[in-house]
């Protein structure tokens, strides 16, 4: 992209994920196969595709089939088949392995895979069909005309941290749109603001979500097999914590490692990162480990509240497809078919906008009923309930799951409300269970062979920050984060953060401030959703500034 202040584009699409890239290639296709020629293009804030991915991954694979008929299927990069799946449940020291799959989570015919790396693949097909791709430019800003969307802007460079220009100072390109397509992913900036200006989830449940700290290791010959994979349930979490692990084997004698914790926990002082280390100590986990090697380290959340969660999907010029939807199944923790669906779905809708020259919400909203009648609403809606389930812990959520099982889904009493994750915190005095530390007392001394500490984790992700730009996450009130978030809470931002940006810092006198290090930010969006009281908003920092996954 060059210097010029407006493009003007036909679609615009924010975000090179699975949504946005299955958007592009099969608008494109649609557009071919009509003789049109109508211009589409994706901006992506990662420095390249795939910079900015980071997902488990054991996928889904049929709906590459429909997105990609004219490919050969062995041509998309997938990893390995899957060979065997378990689920194990986890002591400090003991597992025992379910003799059943848990419903909903069998994974026979899926395949393991680096998304980063299918994105890739995705996007080279995407070009090859004349969708435009700028990688490394941040879409900070929604376009608005008549109180409607007309497009998005990218965000200006060359600013100190007080926002004052400097000599290299570049204002971001305004990109005109008839139609914006939305595929941030989870917890999305201008997705959060447009669901909020236009009351998108008016009357729906609010999103729930969980944070995910994932490590990929190279490992000795025999340590797991290729298509092995083992979900744990269990150690380190306790019966009112939800979350679990994950061990996907690869070829080449690579193995993804992953834990996921639900963010409606109560202590002020966990610690995902620390939790994640405490896991891989276990013999269960540490045995495919051994004599291995750290490649990539990075963090992530990922949208749980499930079919009720779902927002309006569509407003005039305007649609969300993916994570940001809150396309995500669970209890399988799958949203990569669904997000590429949704993206096949919304493309479908823009064709028919573009020939009827029509972006109004009466021809948008045919998205919302395709989205009815298609695999989304298959995954999504027998399980509609499975995670509100589990807000009040194991024992009452596997209760509610039962009934849920043999009533298709509606349990109990029908829908049950979610709460927002920030309000489960309790404040120090509050809180009533063993504190974090305490709990893991003896396992957070990390070794750095086979656990590390957060500081030496996000050297592994490749993050890194321009000094010269505003800070990009904001305290949203000063005051009230001195007497609640501080005060009472303890500043959680300090532990639940993946990649050590908060540090609570005590003066002489006693004084205590929280300190920004933006410069570690993993993007994984936590202290957007975690924050107690007045919270913290995360906006977008420069282009291309952020994580480097190669294969997460
Ligand atoms: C740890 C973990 C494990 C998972 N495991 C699985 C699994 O095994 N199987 C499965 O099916 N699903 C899994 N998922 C879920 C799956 O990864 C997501 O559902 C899927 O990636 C969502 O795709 P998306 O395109 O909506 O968003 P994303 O994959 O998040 O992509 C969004 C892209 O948009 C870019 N972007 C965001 N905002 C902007 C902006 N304003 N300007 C420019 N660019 C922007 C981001 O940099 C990113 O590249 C997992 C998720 C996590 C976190
Ligand atoms: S600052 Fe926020 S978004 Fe960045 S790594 Fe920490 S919790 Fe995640």
């Amino acid at each position: 992209m060059n210097n010029e202040n407006v493009v003007s584009t036909d679609i615009l699409i924010i975000g090179g994920g699975p949504s946005g890239l299955a958007a592009s290639i099969h608008l494109a296709d649609i557009i071919r196969q009509k003789g049109l020629n109508h211009r589409i293009l994706l901006i992506e804030k990662g420095g390249s595709i795939g910079s900015h991915i980071l997902s488990g991954a054991v996928i889904k694979t049929d709906v590459f089939k429909r997105l990609l008929p004219d490919v050969d299927f062995s041509e998309i990069p997938f990893d390995a088949k899957v060979t065997s799946d378990s689920t194990i449940i986890l002591s400090e020291n003991g597992s025992f392995k379910l003799p059943f799959h848990v419903p909903y989570m069998s994974n026979s015919g899926n395949y393991t895979a680096s998304l980063g790396q299918i994105c890739r693949y995705l996007a080279q097909k995407a070009e090859e069909k004349g969708v435009e791709i700028y990688t490394g430019f941040s879409v900070n800003e929604i376009l608005y005309q008549d109180g409607k969307v007309i497009g998005a802007k990218t965000i200006d460079t060359g600013i100190d941290h007080h926002g004052n220009k400097l000599e290299n100072f570049q204002p971001g390109t305004r990109i005109e749109a008839k139609l914006t397509i939305f595929a941030e992913g989870t917890r999305g900036p201008l997705t959060k603001r447009l669901i909020e200006k236009y009351e998108l989830d008016k009357g729906k449940n609010c999103q729930i979500y969980s944070l995910a700290c994932k490590e990929l290791w190279s490992v000795p010959e025999g340590n797991i097999k290729p298509g092995e994979i083992f979900h744990t349930m269990g150690y380190p979490l306790n019966l009112k914590e939800f979350g679990g692990g994950f061990i996907y084997g690869l070829n080449g004698n690579k193995v993804a490692v992953g834990l996921v914790v639900g963010l409606e926990y109560e202590d002020p002082t966990f610690d995902t990162h620390d939790a994640f280390q405490a896991w891989k100590t276990t013999p269960f986990v540490s045995k495919f480990l051994k004599g291995g090697k750290l490649v990539e380290y990075g963090a992530k959340t990922l949208t749980e509240g499930g079919y009720y969660s779902i927002p309006k999907l569509y407003t005039d010029h305007a649609l969300i497809v993916g994570d940001g939807a809150g396309l995500v199944a669970m209890p399988s923790l799958k949203g990569i078919h669904l997000s590429i669906e949704s993206g096949m779905l919304a493309a479908k809708t823009a064709a028919e906008a573009l020939s009827k020259n029509d972006f109004s919400e009466s021809v948008l909203s045919r998205y919302e009923l395709s989205i009815k009648d298609s695999l989304i609403y298959k995954d999504m809606y027998p399980v509609r309930n499975f995670r509100q389930g589990f807000s009040k812990g194991l024992v009452v959520g596997s209760l509610h799951f039962g009934t849920q099982l043999i009533s298709g889904g509606a349990g109990f009493c029908g829908r049950l409300k979610s709460h927002p994750d920030r309000e489960a915190t309790k404040t120090l005095s509050e809180f009533k269970g063993v504190p974090f530390k305490e709990r893991f007392k003896g396992k957070l001394d990390f070794d750095k062979v086979l656990t590390f500490d957060k500081a030496t984790n996000v050297f592994y992700s490749g993050v890194h920050h321009d000094e010269q730009q505003l800070v990009h996450v904001k305290v949203n009130n000063p005051e009230s984060f001195q007497t609640i978030n501080i005060k009472q809470y303890g500043a959680p931002e300090q532990f639940f953060c993946s990649s050590e940006v908060y540090e609570l810092h005590t003066d002489k006198l006693g004084h205590q401030e929280l300190r920004i290090h933006a410069e570690n930010c993993m993007h994984c969006r936590t202290c957007d959703i975690k924050t107690p009281g007045d919270g913290i908003t995360w906006m977008l920092p420069n282009g291309g500034n952020g994580p480097e996954f190669q294969n997460m």
